[in-house]
């Protein structure tokens, strides 16, 4: 009797346990985005560091213009031009006033800026019409940030505002948690090239550069090796050479796991620590993970080779456990519950991921293509996976489900 599937979370549990966290690097800012820190960022500068002026305008004191108005503006000398990044700025002389750009350093002595807006904006004298608050357009130090500070903590991962940050505060390069390099490699004597004739019977490679994609969206490094035929002294003798060069965190590859003859991933690494189970799911029962001892206990994640399960068993299984290892804060997709455009049948025993598309205003999800699993063409048009639970056979339509948003 063939003994019980596992169970989804159970392979998630073994596929993850195979990932350590990843150690940190130092990266440069401009090679940081997506990635996540391993190490809070301390703010080497306040923001601001030096006093400056949130305007284009005049630096003054401010008692010296008491009566300022429109009607009779006050005259005064320019005694210095400040543009911004000057770094020898004047004391302000009682009596006089600086020009003075957005983000200059404003002068000692001055404690106001007035915009050029408010002036006739001369450049040797210049006639002011308002009478300036005490501290007007002023950016004191360290109102924003202060030096010491912490302005990005472990665990955050970097967009584009991260990095702005992180610049402004004078980091160079950032400690990150490095990228898992994924070895890629799908198995396969039917497999062509695309870009090559096809003979009858022959199809073209698809999973490699699909699965490549697929780890490098989860932030990982995709190393594609050429696909291999049916063939366990090819099969191994790809990953050996790679493997041995060292820097190596997973090996993934597709195909050659199921319940048939000439099976080249089950055949060369059964019995060598990958462990190949039915897992109760739909697609992409037939799994595989382990430890290669032969191949320096390397990682071993074998996902079935048709596209979709593929597709599917990545998703469900390795993008959680690349992210996790990573130190990502939500190594999972953003789940949301839909309620079902259209009724449906599920088999017993095994968790169905379906795929859709979400109607976001009305909070439904409507099925793309079937369930068979070499449907590729809907596989391109789903916006996310649909689940159906192990023990429901039946939902009609309205019926609330789990959705997997794919492009968060
Ligand atoms: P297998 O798991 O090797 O038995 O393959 C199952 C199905 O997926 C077969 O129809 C294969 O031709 C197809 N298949 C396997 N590997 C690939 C691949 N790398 N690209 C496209 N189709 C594949
Ligand atoms: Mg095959």
């Amino acid at each position: 009797m063939p003994s019980a599937p596992r169970s989804v979370v159970e392979h998630r549990a073994v596929v993850a346990a195979l990932l350590s966290p990843t150690p940190a690097e130092d990266v440069p800012l401009a090679q940081s985005l997506g990635r996540v820190l391993a190490a809070d960022v301390v703010a080497a500068v306040s923001l601001p560091s030096f006093e400056n002026s949130a305007m284009d305008g005049y630096a003054v004191r401010a008692g010296e213009l008491a009566g300022a108005s429109e009607a009779s503006p006050v005259a005064f000398r320019v005694a210095a031009d400040i543009p911004a990044g000057r770094t020898d700025v004047p004391v302000l002389e009682p009596g006089t006033v600086h020009r003075i750009m957005t983000g200059a350093p404003v002068p000692a002595g001055a404690d106001a800026v007035v915009p050029v807006e408010q002036t006739d904006g001369g450049v040797e004298r210049v006639l002011i019409r308002v009478v300036p608050e005490k501290g007007a357009y002023l950016r004191h130090v360290g109102e924003d940030v202060h030096a010491g500070d912490v302005v990005l903590t472990a665990g955050t991962v970097l967009g584009a505002a991260q990095i702005g940050v992180a610049a402004a505060v004078g980091s160079a390069t950032l400690p990150l948690r490095r990228r898992p390099v994924v070895l890629v490699l799908s198995t396969g004597s039917e497999l062509v090239a695309p870009g090559t004739p096809l003979q009858p019977g022959q199809i073209y490679e698809s999973n490699g550069p699909m699965l490549a994609a697929a780890v490098e969206d989860a932030g990982g490094v995709a190393e594609l090796l050429r696909f291999v035929p049916d063939d366990v002294e090819q099969f191994l003798g790809t990953l050996r050479e790679r493997v041995e060069e060292g820097a190596v965190d997973l090996v993934l590859t597709s195909g050659g796991v199921s319940a048939g003859a000439y099976e080249v991933v089950k055949d060369a690494f059964t019995g060598r620590g990958v462990e190949f189970v039915k897992v109760g799911m739909q697609p992409g029962g037939p799994q595989g993970a382990g430890r290669m001892a032969e191949l320096g206990d390397v990682a071993v994640v074998t996902l079935p080779g048709n596209p979709v399960s593929s597709q599917v068993s990545f998703e469900v299984f390795v993008r959680p456990a690349l992210r996790a290892a990573m130190g990502h804060p939500h190594p999972d997709r953003a789940v949301v519950t839909a309620t079902l455009s259209e009724g449906l049948r599920s088999p017993a025993g095994r968790r169905q991921f379906r795929r859709g598309t979400v109607d976001a205003v009305q909070g439904t999800v409507r099925e793309v293509g079937t369930v068979a699993s070499h449907m590729l063409g809907s596989m391109a048009l789903a916006e996310c996976f649909f689940v159906v639970p192990e023990d429901v056979t039946e939902l009609p339509a309205g019926a609330p489900v789990e959705v997997w948003l794919l492009d968060d």
